[in-house]
């Protein structure tokens, strides 16, 4: 039986004060949860104030980037080794809107996730298709080809530290979440993708949704055999309904 895992992706939105209430409320509300796994992934300036109010409690944190590089002359970029002085345990890699607005391709996101997974931390690998693509007929191929990319560069020891996030682009921060049906089908696509390589690995992943999620569709979607939490946006900034997403799983 597949733990639920759900993490939230505060993206670039926050500041210490706002933080601090928000990080306190949520050990306060999940702390005795031992029902599901949970966590926040932080911009990078906070990692320290989630660790100072964190450690302890059962939520664990972690960044929303990594650097492919374990060190060196690259202005503005952090290391997976960095992360780990901060006792994060997550790393998103190819967050849909780090492939979309930095230009980072499969090629690039495979070596971000070697490197998380290399130093220990848990790669929480992002994967989904546009609209276009979507409508298309081709969400099918390009989450296969996201998935493929990382597992030939990664090998299944280190992917079988991982987290899959199956993201609907359209679904991001759009208020448009995935039917429960809609979903399901490419998480089990995903996980039969996966067990190409490994039947063994395949039924351990974790697969979380992401897009749009709330407190009101968290149950529905977390219900899905093959949905294992979920990887929330905009809703994990307010603790109320992280929370409740976090109960419903
Ligand atoms: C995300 O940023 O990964 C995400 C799923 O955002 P939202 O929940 O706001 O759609």
């Amino acid at each position: 039986m597949r733990r639920k895992l759900v993490v939230g992706n505060w993206k670039m939105h926050g500041n210490l004060a706002q933080n601090q209430g928000l990080l306190d409320a949520l050990a306060a509300a999940l702390n005795d949860r031992t029902g599901a796994d949970f966590g926040v992934c932080v911009p990078f300036p906070y990692l320290f104030q989630a660790q100072a109010a964190l450690t302890g409690t059962r939520l664990s944190w972690g960044a929303q980037d990594v650097s492919e590089h374990a060190q060196g002359a690259y202005t503005g970029e952090v290391s997976a080794a960095m992360l780990n002085d901060f006792g994060a345990r997550y790393a998103l890699v190819g967050h849909s809107e780090r492939r979309a607005l930095y230009g980072e391709d499969d090629e690039r996101v495979a070596k971000k996730f070697v490197a998380a997974a290399r130093a220990g931390l848990i790669p929480i690998l992002c994967v989904g298709e546009s609209l276009g693509e979507r409508e298309g007929g081709v969400t099918e191929a390009v989450v296969a080809r996201q998935l493929d990319a990382v597992i030939e560069a990664a090998g299944l020891d280190l992917f079988a530290r991982a987290v899959v996030a199956y993201e609907p682009v359209w679904a991001i921060g759009t208020g448009k979440t995935a039917t429960p049906e809609q979903a399901q089908a490419v998480h089990a696509f995903i996980r039969e993708r996966v067990a190409q390589a490994s039947r063994e690995l395949a039924d351990r992943l974790t697969i979380q949704y992401g897009g749009s999620v709330k407190a009101a569709n968290a149950a529905q979607l977390f219900a899905m055999p093959d949905i294992d939490g979920g990887l929330i946006g905009g809703a994990s900034l307010v603790a109320e309904e992280f929370v409740a997403i976090c109960m419903a799983a």
